[in-house]
């Protein structure tokens, strides 16, 4: 049996752990007519190391507006394509809301299969409420940047946060500054990968502790809902 029958299907990579691939991930793979790739250097290597051989499409924020017709046309005329980003799943934070949305649009069959993400594990280990949340993934750099931490200021369900190392430091800062020092939230780095760790505590607290040792790897923030 098929893992799908999609003509597109979004295919979760492991964020650290190989492990993390799925059974069905690597059924529906092997099965498509191409993957469509956001680094088609780092799938190759995802694909050598699972021992499967397919065409891969280079598919990135760069050219996926001209690369979207395309695809669907190829898709509408009977292909089958995986959709995978560098890691976790496609579309969030990443390359793919484009191609699904215009394939739905032409009566392209999607399917999104559940596996690896990093907003997930992050959540779950920050002990802070994950009955209801926001995943805000990454915060504007410049522009807009002041507004939106304004915005949620006062949401009182929990956050989630996307960070690089260069900038995790100064967005723990920005929300201490307007959430204040005493909000509580946790920082996961690297999860799934050797040097995993969650730290939890209060933004200030976080704050200071990235300021004395200097922030390394993948980072999601977590950050408690505002007390309503
Ligand atoms: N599509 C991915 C997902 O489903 O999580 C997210 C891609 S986004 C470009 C990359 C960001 O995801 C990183 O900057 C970091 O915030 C988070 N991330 C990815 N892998 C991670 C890991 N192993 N540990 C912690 N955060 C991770």
């Amino acid at each position: 049996m098929s893992a799908s029958n999609a003509s597109l299907v979004l295919v979760p990579t492991p964020i650290g752990n190989l492990d993390d691939i799925t059974l069905r991930a690597q059924k529906v793979l092997t099965d498509v007519d191409a993957v469509i790739a956001e680094d088609t250097r780092v799938s190759g290597r995802l694909l050598q190391h699972l021992g499967i051989a397919r065409p891969l499409i280079g598919f990135h924020a760069h050219n996926e507006h001209r690369m979207v017709e395309q695809l669907v046309r190829r898709m509408a005329d009977g292909e089958r394509f995986a959709l995978v980003s560098d890691a976790g799943t496609p579309a969030i934070s990443d390359p793919g809301f484009l191609l699904v949305r215009a394939a739905l649009a032409a009566g392209v069959t999607v399917e999104c299969l559940p596996g690896p993400t990093a907003f997930v594990p992050a959540l779950v280990n920050s002990g802070l409420p994950c009955d209801r949340f926001t995943f805000e993934g990454f915060l504007p750099v410049k522009k807009g940047r002041r507004t939106r931490l304004e915005e949620l200021r006062h949401e009182a369900r929990t956050m989630v946060l996307y960070e690089s190392p260069h900038r995790v430091l100064r967005t723990l800062q920005d929300l201490e500054e307007v959430f204040g020092g005493e909000r509580k939230a946790s920082v996961s780095r690297e999860l799934s990968k050797l040097y995993e760790e969650t730290l939890r505590g209060t933004l200030a607290e976080l704050a200071s502790h990235f300021a004395a040792k200097e922030p390394r790897g993948e980072f999601v923030i977590v950050v408690a809902g505002a007390p309503e």
